[in-house]
Formats: structure tokens, C-alpha cells, sequence
């Protein structure tokens, strides 16, 4: 029972790895409030987790959004013990996966066949600013917002721990997204400045950057590029969201009562730094 008794809000708890991490946390005797962008997602995973779990709506990208839901939290926990920034999105509004995709397929057969590569990505050139805006704004500017809302309480007890999910993508850069890229790219930027600024009041703040995790942001994707993946990846598997929730709760705990400003790569080999 390493959270025994204490609050800790999941954002984007409603799927795949942020419903590992509320499934583990409550395992381990946390309180744990759900948040997610769809209600019923949030509500499915807090009626799963039973007894002490709450759901509560909200879009991180949205700061009015994010002020009412801890003021919620405030007025029901008055405390704060955990955040993980969990909620995220892999592409914009008008981005098309299976473009991307198809333009991935065309590239490899071109690099085996040993004739040149003639597709060419052209991700950034033609991206929407409607899509840099979206991916930006649900990672780092929800990061923020969950953060600067969660520091107003954990002051207050001049105790917490902060759990950023950031990316392989941030350490390695992923061509097909850009603009993820530099989300959380930027989370493990903000995860070392607030690290570094909140460490006298006893409040930890560290990342996690999984490697490829079986979910449904990643459910799409083609076999061939799966495939590629894995070829990528000494371990020759995907990981499962348990494996991250592991990860953040070793974070999240007093396991890690020394550890700050730092990231974790649970990706089975894919990059080692
Ligand atoms: P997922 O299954 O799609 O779960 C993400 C959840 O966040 C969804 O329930 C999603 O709702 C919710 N969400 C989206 N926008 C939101 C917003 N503005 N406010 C609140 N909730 C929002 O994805 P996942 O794979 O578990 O990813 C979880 C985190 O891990 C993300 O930050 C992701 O970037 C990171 N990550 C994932 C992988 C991977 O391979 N899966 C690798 C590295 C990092 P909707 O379903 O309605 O959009």
C-alpha cells in the first residue's frame, strides 16, 4: 500500500495508460480522481476503481476547465498528494494518420528495394496551425495548467510528487509528429524548471517517456510500421500500460524520495540515452 490514503488526480484516466496508472494507484490504497475530456471515460474507469475513486470532466487544455476541477478537489480532499499529467492526444484535427502511414509504407519498400527514396514526409510543411495548436495545447499547455493549480495545494502542505508523461518522441524525435515531438519535448523541460523551483517545498516533479505502448493511441498504425517498430526494439515487443503504471508509481511513492527533475524510459531498448 504505497499510496495508502492519499489524493491523486490522473488526468486522461478515462483510456489506456492513465487507466493503468488510476488502476494501479487505487490498488496501492490511493484515492484516486479520474479526470478525462469525456466524462463517461472518466466515470467507466472511477466506477471500476470502486468505493473512494471520483470522476471528474474536464479539458486540460482548458485552464477555466482545469481551475473548477481542482477547486473541486480542494473543496472535497483539501489536499493534494499526486498529479500525474497523463492526458494527450498523438494528433490534430485535420492530421491525416493514414497519409502518414501509407507515406511510411512507400518509404520503406523504397529503402529495401535499394533505389533511392523518392516519398518524402512533408509533415511539417503542411501542417494547420489548428493542429500544432491542439497537440501543444492538450500536452504543455494542460501540463501547465494541471501543475500550476496541483502546486497551489501542494504548497499548502509543502509535500507531493508531480508524474509528467512525456516520450521517447521527446528524446529521439518522431518524423510523422512534429508537433507531439515538441510537446513533450517541452513537458521535460518544464518538469526540470519546476523540479528545480518546488524542491524546498518537499514536492518532487518527474517524467516518464514510454517507448511504443499497446493503447488506443496507438491502435491504428499499420502492421508494417508496427513491425518496424519492433524492429527497433531489442526486446522485440510493445509495452503494456502496466509497465508504465509501474513506472509512475515508483514516481508518485516515497520509493522515489530522492528523485527529482528526472525522466524514466520504460521502451524495451528502442532508445537508450
Ligand atoms: P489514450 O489511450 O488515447 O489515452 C489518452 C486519454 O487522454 C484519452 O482518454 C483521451 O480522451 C484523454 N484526453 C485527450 N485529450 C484530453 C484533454 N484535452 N483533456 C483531458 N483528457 C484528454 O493514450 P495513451 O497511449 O494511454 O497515452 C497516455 C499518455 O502517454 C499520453 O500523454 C501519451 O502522449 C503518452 N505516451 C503514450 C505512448 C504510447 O505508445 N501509447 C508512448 C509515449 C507516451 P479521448 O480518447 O477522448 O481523446
Amino acid at each position: 500500500m504505497k499510496l495508502k490514503d492519499r489524493v491523486a488526480l490522473v488526468t486522461g484516466g478515462g483510456s489506456g495508460i492513465g487507466r493503468a496508472i488510476c488502476e494501479r494507484f487505487a490498488d496501492e490504497g490511493a484515492r484516486v480522481v479520474v479526470n478525462d475530456v469525456r466524462q463517461e471515460a472518466a466515470e467507466a474507469t472511477a466506477k471500476a476503481l470502486g468505493a473512494g475513486a471520483r470522476a471528474i470532466a474536464a479539458d486540460v487544455a482548458d485552464s477555466q476547465a482545469v481551475r473548477a476541477m481542482f477547486a473541486v478537489i480542494d473543496r472535497e480532499h483539501g489536499r493534494l498528494d499526486v498529479l500525474v499529467n497523463n492526458a494527450g492526444v498523438a494528433m490534430g484535427p485535420g492530421d491525416d494518420r493514414q497519409a502518414t502511414m501509407r507515406k511510411g509504407e512507400a518509404r520503406i519498400m523504397e529503402m529495401v528495394s535499394g533505389q533511392g527514396v523518392q516519398t518524402h514526409w512533408d509533415v511539417t510543411q503542411s501542417m494547420s496551425d489548428e493542429a500544432w495548436h491542439h497537440v501543444i495545447g492538450v500536452h504543455l499547455h494542460g501540463t501547465f495548467y494541471c501543475t500550476r493549480e496541483a502546486l497551489k495545494i501542494m504548497s499548502r502542505q509543502n509535500s507531493g510528487a508531480i508524474v509528467n508523461l512525456s516520450s521517447v518522441a521527446a528524446l529521439m524525435g518522431l518524423e510523422t509528429v512534429p508537433h507531439y515531438s515538441a510537446a513533450k519535448g517541452g513537458i521535460l523541460a518544464l518538469t526540470r524548471a519546476v523540479a528545480r523551483e518546488v524542491a524546498s517545498r518537499g514536492i518532487r516533479v518527474n517524467a516518464i517517456c514510454p517507448g511504443y505502448i499497446d493503447t488506443p493511441m496507438t491502435a491504428g498504425i499499420s502492421d508494417l510500421s508496427r513491425k518496424l517498430v519492433l524492429g527497433r526494439t531489442p526486446m522485440g515487443r510493445v509495452g503494456e500500460p502496466r509497465e508504465i503504471a509501474a513506472t509512475a508509481l515508483f514516481l508518485a511513492s516515497d520509493e522515489s524520495s530522492f528523485t527529482t527533475g528526472q525522466w524514466l524510459s520504460p521502451n524495451g531498448g528502442l532508445f537508450m540515452g
